[in-house]
């Protein structure tokens, strides 16, 4: 289990995340729904470590990662598709999935497997980042994060921006990750699909995530409960 209690972030004076509770099993998929600047970016970087103004609790399997960096969090079990995909531009596809199977840490899923959700991807393998089209450096993004084999992926707007047939094969593979036993977590508008999808929801608005909603609930229940009309 994934476990954030009590998680404040901030910019200086300035709370982004304000008291967040949380929580992730192994084989959920839960989304983490709110409009622009309601928080979502800056939870699921303090959750991986990677923004350090930050108190509270965060728990992976036991192993307490409240004070750790993106290592540490990796380390436990943790792995995140950043907002900007932060891929090294002049490295090929191939030097990717290399890169990323040698951080491996066990899990069930292969460069092959990967592939299969991402057949454009394995026409592309001697291609650097940098030349890749936005759909494509998505995918690699993804790839990247969970062939290292985690227990938990962040996925900060996975189908943000990206074409149709784009969104369907990232769902696919998102839909896939639980059924193997991964935890995933995944911001989203709520205007799409993956929020409809997921098995709980959270709702975030100006740094606070409310308690879960029920799977399933449509994107205007969100806009309900974030102008506070719904409890
Ligand atoms: P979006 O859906 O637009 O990505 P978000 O829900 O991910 O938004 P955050 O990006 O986490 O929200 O931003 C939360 C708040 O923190 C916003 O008010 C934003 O302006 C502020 N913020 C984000 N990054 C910084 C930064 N580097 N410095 C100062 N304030 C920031």
């Amino acid at each position: 289990m994934l476990e954030v209690r009590s998680l404040t972030a901030r910019y200086g004076a300035v709370p982004a995340v304000r008291g967040a509770d949380l929580e992730l099993a192994p084989g959920e998929l839960v989304a983490l729904v709110g409009a622009n600047s309601a928080g979502k970016t800056t939870l699921l970087r303090s959750i991986m470590g990677l923004h350090g103004d930050r108190v509270g609790r965060i728990v992976v399997d036991g192993t307490d990662v409240s004070h750790s960096t993106a290592v540490g969090a990796a380390r436990a079990g943790v792995a995140i598709v950043p907002q900007g995909r932060r891929l090294f531009h002049s490295l090929s596809v191939e030097e990717h999935f290399g890169l990323a199977s040698g951080r491996r840490r066990g899990g069930p899923i292969s460069v092959a497997d990967v592939l299969e959700f991402f057949p454009g991807l394995a026409r592309r393998r001697s291609v650097r980042a940098q030349a890749l089209s936005g759909g494509e450096q998505q995918m690699l993004a993804i790839a990247r994060a969970v062939l290292v084999g985690p227990k938990y992926v962040l996925m900060d707007e996975p189908t943000e921006g990206l074409a149709p047939f784009v969104v369907e094969s990232v769902t696919r593979l998102i839909e896939h990750l639980p059924s193997l036993g991964i935890g995933v977590l995944v911001s989203d508008h709520g205007d799409g699909d993956l929020a409809a999808r997921a098995t709980r929801m959270y709702v975030m608005d100006r740094g606070a995530v409310a308690p879960h909603v029920a799977a399933g609930a449509s994107a205007a229940l969100v806009l309900d409960i974030q102008e506070g009309a719904v409890q």
